[in-house]
Formats: C-alpha cells, structure tokens, sequence
C-alpha cells in the first residue's frame, strides 16, 4: 500500500484550491495593493458582458506598475495563469478565465502626461476613457477618439485589449490607430517600451540582444516570411478587429510593435502604461438623422453619406424602435424621427456652429437631389440631439429583454464589412436570421461597416447550442464573403476565435500561434483565449447544465422577469453604467470605494451565483452575498438608470427577508426599521423622547444600543404632529373636489411643516384636503432591512384604508418622495393581486405631479434662483418632469443638481457601520453644491433624508417644493427679503410639549424594545 493509498486522490477544484492558498499568501507578501481569493470575489469576477463563465484562482487589486509587477512573478513562481482586465465589458468572454485576473481598474487611474502641442497622453491602463478624453477636451480641445458605447467606463487597458471602437472611429479609427507606445510587461518578467521602430532601430535593439532583442529577431523574421501573405489575407476594411495585428509589423507600417500588441485581448502581455494620440474634437456639432423605407436601404446609402465627410454615422432599425416602444422607452423622443423604416444619424462637426450647420445643410442639399431622398430632419439644439443618440445608446437596454420574446444575447454582435457593402450585407445576414427563426434587430457603426444585433440565441439546451454553433458558422461563411471581419470591435475571446481560420486561412493561423509564442512561450497569458481556444459552446454562463434554486415563495412579484427570482439576478448584462462614477444616481457606494462588489453588477452577480449554488453555497444565509449588499442604500438608482432595470433595492430586500429567517436582526433594523412605531409611540411623549435621544450622554447611549452613529444628531420629533394640527383646524373648501393628504411617518411626526405648507397649496388650487386620521405607513424603512411581513400587513392597512378614496378615483398626494415611490413600486409588486393596491398605485400622486397634471395649477410666482436636488427614488420611479414644469410655472430660476443620491438614504446614513460611505457620498456633489449656493438661493429637496443630509453638514437647510409654493403665497413674487430664505420656513417646530406621566411609560417601551434588540444579541 502506497502512502496515499486509502485516501480519496483530491479532485481538480481541491488541487486549484491548495495552489490558490499558497498563491494567494505570497501575493499578500508582495502587493501593496489588494488580494481577493475569498468565493465572493471570486463569483463576481467569474462573469463580463459576455455568455461566458469561468471562476478564477482570485484577484489582484494593484496599486501601481511595481504591484503588477511583483503580482506576474509570484503567479509565475506558481504557474498560474494571468488575465489583465479593466472594467469587464468584453462581450466575447476574454475578460473570464480560471486564472489571477489583475484589476487595474481601481487604483491604475493616473493620467501621467497630457501634451497637447504634441497630441498625446501619457496613461495608466485603468483610466477610463472619458475621464482622459472628458479633461483634454476640455481643456485643450482634443480628444482619445475612439469612443465605445461604455465610454463612461471602459478602461483605455481594456480599449487597447481590445481594439476598441466608436462611433467617431468614423473620424479617427480604431485604438490601434490611435496609439503611440506602450510599456509592456511579459509574464515571464520582461518589462519594456514598444511603438513604431525604423529599419535603423530595429537593428539596433536585435543587436542589443537579450530578451528585447530576441523578440525584435523574431517578430523581423515572421514578419519577413509572411508578409506577401498578410499583406493578401488581411481584410481592408476600416474595422478589421479580429486576429492579431500582424500588418502592423509591415514595413509600410513602420513595424509598429505597439499597434501590433493593440487588440490582442491580454493574451500576449500585460500593459502597464500607454501613450494615446489625442485629436482635434470639433466643438460645435450638427445632427442630421435620414429615414429609409428599410434599414438595408439605410446601409445602401452609407457610401453617399460618408461623402460629405460626417464625424460619425450610425445605423438603426424599426425592430429596435418597436422593441424601445414595448419596453416603453424613449416614448416622447421616437416620434421626432423622421419618416422610414431604417435611419442613419449622421453628424457633422465644425469650429463654430455655422460650420457645423453649413455642412450638414450641404447634405442636405445634396441628397435632395437624389433620386430617392430620404425623409431628413436636422437637430441642431444639444438636447435635442441628445434624444436622438439616446435611442441609439441604449439600443442593448431596448433589444435584451423584450417582452413576450426569449432573451437575446451576444454571439455575433459586431461584425464588420466594407461601408460600401452594409446594405447587402444585412439583406443578407437578415435572411439567415430568418432562416434560423432568430430574432434580432440590427443597428450600429453603419459608417464603418459594423453590425449591432442581440439575437435570442438558445443558450440554455442542447439543441440550442447546436443550433447557435451552426448559425455561427454560417454567418462567419457569410461576412467572411464580404471580405469582412468577425468582429469589428469587440474582439474573438473564445466565441468567435474557432472561425479565424475561415478569415485568415491555416497558414496564418499558424503565424499567430507563433507570434504568441514570442511573447508568451509558455501560454499563460488569457489562455484559450483568440488562439486555440476552448469550443465555444463550453464555459458557458448557462449551457445545457444551468440549475439554478429558483425559490418558489418569492416575496415580490417581479413582473418583468415573470416572477422569477433567478431571471432577475441574471437580469445584469454588464455593461458597467453602474461604473460611472461622473454622473447620475447608481451607483452611490461604488463611486466612492471604487470596489467591484460594490456596485449594481457586482451584487447581480453574487446573487446569481447564490442561486447557482457551486461557488457560493450557502444560499440566502450566505455571508459573502450580505456583506456585498450591506452598502446597497437601496437608492433604487440603477432600477432608474441601469439600461436593463436591475432592481437591486428590491432584491436585497428579498434577500434580507430570507437572510434574516430566524436569526436577529442588527440593532438598527428595530431602531430604525421600526421608527413608525417608535414614533407614535413618542408623539405622546415629544419631549421625552427629544430628551432621551438629544440629552448629553443619554443620547449616545441610545444610539450606541440603537446601532446608530453618534455624529448625527437625530431629528427631533414635532411636539404637536401634522395629524393633530390638522385635526385641530376648522374645514376649508367644504364642497370642492377632494383630494387625500398621506400623512406618513417622517412628516407627520418629525417634518409637519411641509405637510401643513402642502394643505394650504392644495386648498388655494381649489381642493378640500382629506387626512386620514388611521395610523398608516407606506413601510418604506422595513423594506431596506428585509422586514417584508410587517412591510405587507402596513400595505394591506394602507390599502383598505385609502381604497375608498382611490374606488372613487380620488386622487392621494404625498409629500415624501419615497413614500410615493413605495406607492408606485413596492406595492404592486407586494401585493400584485390586489385590485384596490392597483388603484392606489395609479392614483397616487408627488404634490407636483397633482398640482400639474391634475389641477392644473398656476402658482404664484417667485422670482428667485434656487438649485434643486431629486430625491433618488423620485428620479427612478416618478421623475422630475412635473416638478421641472411647476418650477417653471412659479417663475424659478433653477438648476437640477446632478448630485445623484445625498448619502443618507433613508437609515443607511444614520447607522454607524455607513455613517463615513454615507458622508462621502454626499460630498461627493450635493453638500459642496449647497456650501458654494448664494445664501439668497433657494434649496429645493423634498426627501427627508436629503434635507436632513444637507443640514447635517451645511449651515443651510433645503425646503420643501410645498414651502416654495407657500413661499410665493406668503411673500410675493420676491419671496422674504434677506438670505438664508429657509429660516423663516422651518420644518418643525419644537417645544415642550405636555409632560403626560402615563405615556412617559410608553416611550419607556421604545427605549425597552430598542434595549432588547441590543440583549438577544449585537448582531444576528
Ligand atoms: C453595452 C456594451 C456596449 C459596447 N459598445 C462598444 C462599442 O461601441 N465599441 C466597442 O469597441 N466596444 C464596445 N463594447 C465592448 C467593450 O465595452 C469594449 O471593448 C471596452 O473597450 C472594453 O473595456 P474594458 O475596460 O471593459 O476592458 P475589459 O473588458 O476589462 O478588457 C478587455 C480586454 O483587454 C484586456 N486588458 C485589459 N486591461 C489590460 C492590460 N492592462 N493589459 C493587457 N490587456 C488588458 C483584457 O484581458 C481583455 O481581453 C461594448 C460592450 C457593452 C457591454
Ligand atoms: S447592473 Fe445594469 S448598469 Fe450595471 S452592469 Fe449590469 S446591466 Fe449594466
Ligand atoms: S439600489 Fe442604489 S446603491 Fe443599491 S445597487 Fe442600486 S444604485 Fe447601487
């Protein structure tokens, strides 16, 4: 019997696992920055934008080049293989692999040098393109041109990976074109400079030999012996992404070394810095979109349109105006387009508008003339082109999930062929489609020859599979009939690397495996990877294997993923807008940690793989899946922004609920999630309970037992509520229409002010305000903590209580915003059966939404400025539009703040473990907005939470859309005189209240129940 006889042998994750340990602890040793073997990290970097799932050893956060360094090495000392990754948007699965993937995405942000006279930067590889290009336009006029859909995210590291495109590629070609030098790295430690090397030079670095040289020889060599056939095989076509860049090393190339590496998808060398070309940007832009009867008529005349020398030209089809008007997108910007069924969105750039305008008006001009002009309309105002390129954007959103159709999914989404031959080209690839019964709409880089589609490909049997496999073969017979590529900007990955050989032949094949080699002899940079790749219907996201739990008892209804929990956690294509951090709501907590699991994508996909169950096993009890959600603040911004809706608010809930089963919640979830409950308790009691929670000591005291921070202050409540006040004022308006005022927690008891304001608008607009006296709650704090059941039983009070009202078709207004977004959103989806929460949902109403569009109200004007900043889910779930139009009818001279979520959230800002995210994201934007405001400039905030934000941390205090109306009632058309204009319109009003012995016992039980949280145990 051998010494390992009688034990099982370990199996292949076992064995990955033991080397992962030893890798993972010489990798701490050695990295300044951060090493990530933990199964959470793990899940979420298992995944891109692609349909490709492959789990890594771990992660490698760097914080500089000497980290990247270091990192090669030890992974070399073990043999691990590396992948090089930015922000993870590959869409042809070169960003998953089962090795260390380094992340320069974090920390690898620095722009070295920006030299405008000479036209270039000077990179680190994490640096997104927009914040490159975003600084150097603005201060220079010059731009990093290419400029992908992911331009907010995607990494310059990841656009030279990948050759990457844009629709200005029209005006300065793909990233090869567009780069100067690299600094390289070698996975077996080889660190140096390549670009553009003469005859002169490359003799020089052979003759130095060493490592550098032998690469030189050898590169000279395979370039010497093949470049009658490169220069036959390679497609001339202005987005020929797939393959290596081997023309690049052609004499009349000027043996770009650089260019060459651009594209090769982290499978040859690890880039460490990068000199990029900056161009001239026109400033002034013209828009000028063309209507075809089809879209191949649209393709057709792509070649008459490049001829009048557009910056870029795009493509789009009716299937994705149908598709947009089925997800209800875009709704009142589709009919500005012009009359067809296929346009082209052709823009021209200029030094001044004039010129921009001249040219376009000259297309115009032109295309009158021909035979068969196309229906055209010029958009010259920004905003109005914005709405064009809107719908072009957000072509992934409209074409993933569209109702009553399967899932469409990437596989052959950018291929590329001659400008000239786009029309054939999409009869032809329509006709396959059709052939296959895909559905796919098609639009695009029309200008440069590149095909846009999400097809709903079967990925899930084994006939599907077979089926997307034969498709793909036939369409790369067919672009490849073209003379075209198969990818005209993404790049192969494993999806499209097995049919290179149709594009470029073995013999070439050959040539790239040794042009791997000089770089990577021993294959363990991205293997299987653009050469010699796994097939690709293995390592799949889904295949024939996907299993995931789907739990039947799902608290919410999700409509749009037809009630499947799973279908929602995988609702995440990842396209990484939830990685912008310059503007928008989503996602708060990854703008300011800059961590993976910390934005929307991250959390969709731990979730998903929660429910796949092999990596993360433990389900809903599942530690790694909490702590990545314990910074959602459930600011419900990405269910606004994310382009395919991904509601993490409602799935943390639904998570926390399971979570929570059994165990205790933390302290927070009972002083804060039940603040209704406190809170009618202390309305008995006001100055106890402002005692206990402002007194020196005692208030710590309380908020170190309630989970809270001591460096806020808490609100105090109101020593006589808005119910009471209401109660206590004699009726108004008797007779006149009605409308119900929803009295919840926050305002009736601690902001009456605004509630009181929002009765006299209503009943100078002509309405007789109706309070309900029940206590009601919309639950809004229980959802953040999973308290899902007593959430349902305060709906189904709500409910019963206001469907009298709503059967009649009254309407409710409610003052806080994320009350009303729980009227709107949470309610359907918790009780989606019930036809009074139906009607509740319809008839709920913001103060401006009714005062809009229901009354039709002409305020008093005010002529002030002010700045205005929107309640998170106010901005998901309602918008801003009635309150934009409101303002506008007041006279006000008033700016939307781009501030995104104030930080507070709800609870989220009060409780101690978030106290710090929650102040940085504040100052973020919105506290050093309201710090700079002109003390005469009004503050407009109607959410709680922001006001409070604001006054924690600013001398100033935001008002309530309600107390501006009242203003203007109160003061005419100046408002008060002086500055600081909130100080006349406080939000509450305290005082001493009537001491009441009895319920002082009372609000002795929200003490106790706060105590006994804190005795049953810290945390669950
Ligand atoms: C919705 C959507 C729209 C898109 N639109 C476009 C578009 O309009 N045009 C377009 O061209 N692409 C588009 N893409 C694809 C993708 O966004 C681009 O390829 C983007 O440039 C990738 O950048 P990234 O930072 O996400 O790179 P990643 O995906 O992280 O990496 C891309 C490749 O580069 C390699 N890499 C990354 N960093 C390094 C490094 N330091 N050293 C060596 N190799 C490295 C990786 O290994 C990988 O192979 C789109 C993707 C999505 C999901
Ligand atoms: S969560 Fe939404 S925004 Fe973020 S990557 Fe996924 S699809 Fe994109
Ligand atoms: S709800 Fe807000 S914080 Fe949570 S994932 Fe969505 S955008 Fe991020």
């Amino acid at each position: 019997m051998t010494a390992t006889e009688g034990k099982p042998p370990l199996n292949g994750r076992q064995r990955a696992n033991l080397n992962a340990l030893a890798l993972a602890t010489e990798l701490r040793g050695r990295i300044k920055g951060e090493v990530r073997f933990d199964a959470g990290t793990r899940a979420i970097y298992a995944h891109d934008s692609s349909n490709y799932r492959q789990v890594p050893f771990g992660v490698v956060v760097p914080k500089d080049s000497e980290d990247v360094v270091a990192a090669i090495e030890v992974c070399r000392r073990h043999g691990a293989p590396v992948l090089p990754r930015g922000c993870g948007t590959s869409l042809s699965g070169e960003t998953t692999n089962v090795a260390v993937i380094v992340d320069t995405s974090k920390y690898m942000r620095g722009i070295l040098e920006v030299n405008p006279d000479e036209g270039y930067a000077r990179v680190q590889p994490g640096v997104v393109r927009d914040q490159l290009s975003d600084m150097t336009e603005e201060r220079y006029g010059q731009v990093f041109a290419p400029d992908t859909s992911t331009h907010e995210y995607a990494t310059l590291g990841g656009m030279i990976g990948n050759n990457s495109c844009g629709v200005h590629s029209v005006m300065a070609g793909r990233t090869s074109d567009n780069i100067e030098e690299l600094e390289i790295l070698l996975y077996d430690g080889t660190r140096m400079k390549v670009g553009p090397t003469s005859q002169e030079e490359l003799e020089q670095i052979i003759g130095e030999g060493g490592r550098k040289g032998d690469i030189y020889r050898s590169l000279k060599e395979l370039r010497n012996r093949h470049a009658d056939l490169i220069r036959e095989r390679y497609p001339q076509i202005p987005r020929r992404v797939s393959g290596y860049n081997l023309d690049e090393l052609l004499p009349e190339k000027g043996f770009n070394v650089a260019r060459a590496l651009v594209g090769s998808e982290g499978t040859l060398v690890t880039l460490l810095e990068a000199k990029v070309r900056l161009v001239h940007s026109p400033p002034h832009r013209s828009l000028l979109v063309l209507g075809y009867p089809s879209i191949y008529e649209a393709g057709d005349h792509v070649p008459e349109i490049l001829e009048h020398g557009p910056i870029g030209l795009e493509g789009i089809d009716d299937e994705l105006i149908r598709d947009m008007k089925l997800r209800g997108m875009h709704p009142k910007d589709i009919p500005m387009l012009p009359q067809g069924k296929g346009w082209l969105l052709a823009e021209f750039g200029g030094e001044t508008a004039d010129e921009a305008h001249r040219k376009a008006e000259e297309a115009i001009d032109a295309l009158k003339e021909s035979d068969d002009p196309p229906d055209m309309k010029l958009f010259e105002s920004a905003d109005e082109a914005q709405k064009m390129w809107g719908i072009r954007e957000d072509g992934l959103g409209a074409t993933a999930y569209v109702p009553m159709e399967d899932d469409h999914w990437p596989g052959w989404e950018d291929s590329a062929v001659h400008p000239e031959k786009v029309g054939d080209y999409l009869r032809d690839l329509r006709e396959l489609y059709d052939r296959y019964d895909y559905k796919a709409s098609l639009y695009g880089h029309f200008g440069d020859g590149c095909i846009h589609c999400r097809v709903d490909f079967d990925l899930k049997t084994a006939e599907g599979l077979k089926r997307w496999q034969e498709f793909m073969d036939e369409a790369s017979d067919l672009v490849v009939s073209y003379g075209g590529s198969l990818s005209g900007e993404h790049g192969d990955g494993q999806q499209r690397a097995s049919f290179l050989p149709k594009m470029y032949g073995e013999e070439l094949m050959q040539v790239f495996r040794e042009f791997k080699e000089i770089w990577d002899p021993d294959w363990k940079m991205n293997p299987g990877k653009v050469i010699d790749t796994n097939p690709m219907t293995e390592d799949l996201r889904f295949g024939t294997s996907y299993n995931p739990i789907e739990p039947d008892d799902v608290r919410f209804a999700y409509p749009e993923d037809n009630g499947s929990f799973a279908h929602a956690t995988m609702r995440c294509v990842g396209a990484g807008k939830c990685r912008d951090i310059e503007s928008g709501t989503m996602c708060p907590s990854y703008m300011v940690t800059l961590e993976e699991e910390h934005n929307t994508r991250g959390r969709a996909r731990i979730l998903h793989e929660m429910l796949r169950g092999d990596l993360i096993e433990d389900g809903f009890k599942s530690r790694e899946v909490y702590d990545a959600l314990d910074l959602c603040l459930s600011c419900k911004g990405c269910k606004g922004e994310c382009p395919v809706n991904v509601d993490m608010a409602t799935y943390k809930a639904e998570f926390l609920s399971r979570f929570f089963k059994g165990r205790l919640r933390p302290p927070e979830a009972y002083s804060m999630g039940l603040i209704m409950i406190h809170a009618r308790l202390a309305q008995y009691v006001p100055w106890l309970a402002n005692l206990v929670t402002h007194a020196p000591l005692i208030k710590d005291v309380i908020k170190h037992l309630g989970g809270l921070t001591t460096e806020r202050e808490m609100p105090p409540f109101a020593t006589q509520t808005f119910k009471g006040w209401f109660r206590d004022r004699a009726p108004r308006n008797v007779g006149a229409p009605p409308v119900v005022l929803f009295p919840d927690t926050f305002n009736n008891f601690l902001h009456p002010e605004p509630m009181k304001a929002t009765v006299e608008v209503l009943e100078d607009a002509g309405y007789r305000v109706i309070v309900p006296q029940e206590s009601l709650c919309c639950g809004r704090p229980l959802y953040d903590y999973g308290m899902l059941d007593t959430a349902e039983a305060f709906l189904k009070r709500l409910v019963k209580t206001l469907a009298p009202y709503v059967r009649e078709g009254t309407k409710v207004v409610g003052v806080e915003p994320s009350c009303v977004a729980a009227f709107r959103d949470e309610l359907p989806n918790l009780l989606p059966h019930d036809e009074d929460a139906r009607r509740l949902t319809r008839n709920t109403l913001t103060l401006a939404e009714f005062l809009v569009n229901e009354a039709n109200y002409e305020p008093p004007r005010l002529d002030r400025e002010a700045l205005v900043h929107g309640h998170c889910h106010q901005e998901a779930i309602m918008g801003m539009s009635s309150e934009q139009d409101l303002y506008e009818r007041l006279g006000l001279d008033f700016e939307f703040l781009d501030s995104g979520c104030c930080g507070l959230a709800g609870s989220f800002g009060f409780e101690r473990e978030h106290y710090d995210v929650s102040m940085k994201i504040g100052e973020r934007r919105l506290l050093p907005a309201v710090r700079d405001a002109d003390p005469d400039t009004l503050l407009i905030a109607d959410g709680f939470s922001c006001k409070t934000q604001v006054e924690h941390a600013t001398d100033r205090r935001a008002l309530h859309t309600s107390q501006i109306l009242k203003m203007a009632l109160d003061h005419g058309e100046s408002g008060p005189e002086g500055s600081y204009p909130e100080r006349r319109y406080p939000d509450v009003l305290t005082g001493d209240g009537r001491r009441d012995l009895k319920t002082a016992a009372i609000v002795g039980g929200v003490l106790a129940d706060v105590a006994l949280a804190w005795g049953h145990g810290r945390r669950f």
